[in-house]
């Protein structure tokens, strides 16, 4: 097959002719081939070639059109090269054609210089083992030799060699054949997934950093629940999110039962999905339940409970996040927030929508109201209809509250005009319980619309309370 057209672009003439030059085979391979194949953009380049991926690097930064600097990889006998095409920077990666082996501890293989076929064999499943030749004489020519063409067609991910072997010799595999199925659409060969059931356990060499990176791009294709289901299927997320495993099943007294939760987050998930593309939000769709199993409890009157799982969960956040290495900064704060409140808009409702609740939460929920309510709205599972519109008629009905109250008080980004500074600095303390008494009330007083949003007023207030509690400025 000539797959010309899809390299059609000066680069890969340049590339050809250079390594032509230096009379080296060369071929881009992997994730760009399969890619082009399937109509999806990519601006990533794998090129291969049979000796040096880095000479043939120096070589082409020095004859392309604009100066670009090549990074060399030592270690890896990489080079990399960035180019821009059509406002577009390509990063195009070279790298020497390699047969690797492997031991049984490492996912790092002894590596020595190969052939394109040995370069082909290690490659992980047979969607991502195809070249194209960038050779003049053969310029566009696919090779196949496992026919990924056909697996594209049938939207399959398979191994091109033995599944046990590929799968136990970096088990990172395992996640990426996940991570494809779930971002491309495409189904694992039954033979390939039951090969990641029986290998599952090798997961545990792999570093978090991977498993995580793996996760996230779960998390970010356009339905996570799918990936989600896999992972459980196989055993792999017992192995490395036990948490959300847990969340897994119903228990039932008499007639009374709950959701299953797990069924539930991944439904949230996706209905978070499809309105943010943003990793946290995600991540804060997949957590926020995470704490009902450790707060289930079953009462005669009320049935099945989970009281204060929101808060239990916003602190279960860090512990996860360190384990898997996520960032532990502003990030991590949002998603702790969005599971502390995630109940709170409906809560509202149940209790009556007063503009001091209204106010108040929407000085905690600060900036990320909006998220919020994309979180709150997405939690809304419940299969009853008429249960399901009402829960929708009421956030409305918070929304359109918010609305109001926001553009009356301005309180999205309110801050407290007197600070803690103000307090110590009038009285003569050092940091202490009364400046934060003090410093609370004046909040207070401000969001249950007792005290204007105004500091001449609010200082007013200060030296009012501050006098019950029998404090005396410095300076009097
Ligand atoms: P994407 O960049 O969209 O994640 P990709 O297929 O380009 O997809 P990369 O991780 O960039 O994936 O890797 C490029 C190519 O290198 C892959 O297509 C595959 O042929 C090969 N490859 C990457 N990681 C592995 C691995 N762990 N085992 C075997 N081959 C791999
Ligand atoms: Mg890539």
């Amino acid at each position: 097959m000539n797959l010309e057209d899809k390299i059609d672009n000066d680069i890969f003439r340049i590339i050809g002719n250079v390594a032509d030059s230096m009379n080296l085979e060369t071929y881009v391979v992997g994730g760009f081939v399969r890619d082009s194949i399937m109509g999806r953009k990519s601006t990533d380049i794998d090129i291969v070639t049979i000796g040096s991926g880095i000479e043939l690097a120096q070589n082409i930064a020095s004859v392309i059109p604009h100066k670009t600097k090549v990074t060399v990889f030592k270690n890896f006998g990489t080079a990399m090269i960035h180019y821009t095409i059509d406002d577009k920077l390509w990063q195009i990666e070279f790298v020497g054609a390699r047969k690797e082996s492997y031991r049984k501890d490492s996912r790092k293989p002894i590596v020595e210089d190969g052939t394109l076929e040995d370069d082909q064999n290690r490659r992980d499943f047979t969607i991502n083992a195809m070249a194209i030749s960038l050779n003049e004489k053969t310029f566009g020519l696919l090779l196949d030799p496992f026919d990924g063409v056909n697996d594209i067609k049938r939207q399959i991910i398979r191994t091109p060699l033995d599944s046990d072997i590929t799968f136990s010799d970096d088990p990172l595999r395992m996640l990426r054949c996940i991570r494809f199925a779930c971002q491309l659409d495409f189904s694992i060969l039954p033979s390939t997934f039951d090969a990641i059931t029986r290998n599952k356990e090798r997961i545990k060499i792999i570093s978090q950093e991977r498993i995580t990176e793996e996760l996230n791009k779960m998390i970010l294709s356009s339905h996570p629940s799918d990936a989600f289901r896999l992972l459980d299927k196989c055993g792999l997320l017992e192995i490395i999110f036990p948490e959300i495993v847990a969340l897994k099943g119903v228990e039932s007294v008499g007639e009374r039962t709950h959701k299953d939760n797990f069924k539930h987050t991944l439904e949230v998930l996706d209905n978070v999905s499809k309105q943010s593309n943003k990793l946290f939000l995600r991540w804060a769709a997949i957590l926020h339940d995470i704490a009902k199993p450790l707060t289930k409890r079953y009462d005669s009157r009320l049935g099945f409970t989970f009281h204060g799982h929101e808060v239990k969960g916003s602190k279960m956040v860090v512990h996860i996040f360190r384990r898997f290495k996520l960032p532990l900064n502003d990030s991590m704060k949002y998603v702790q927030k969005l599971v502390f409140l995630h109940l709170r808009p409906i809560a509202l409702v149940e209790d009556e929508v007063t503009d001091s609740a209204v106010r108040r939460f929407l000085f905690e929920a600060g900036d990320d109201v909006d998220d919020l309510m994309i979180l709150c709205h997405s939690d809304i599972t419940s299969k009853n209809m008429l249960k399901k519109q009402q829960y929708i008629k009421n956030l409305a009905i918070v929304k359109q509250k918010m609305i109001e109250i926001e553009e009356k008080d301005k309180i999205r980004n309110f801050k407290v005009p007197v600070t803690g500074e103000d307090i110590m600095e009038i009285y003569g303390l050092s940091p202490c319980i009364q400046v934060g008494i003090l410093k609370d009330k004046i909040k207070d007083a401000i969001l249950d619309g007792e005290l204007e949003n105004d500091r001449e007023k609010a200082l007013d207030f200060l030296y009012e309370q501050a006098k019950a509690l029998g404090l005396k400025k410095k300076n009097e």
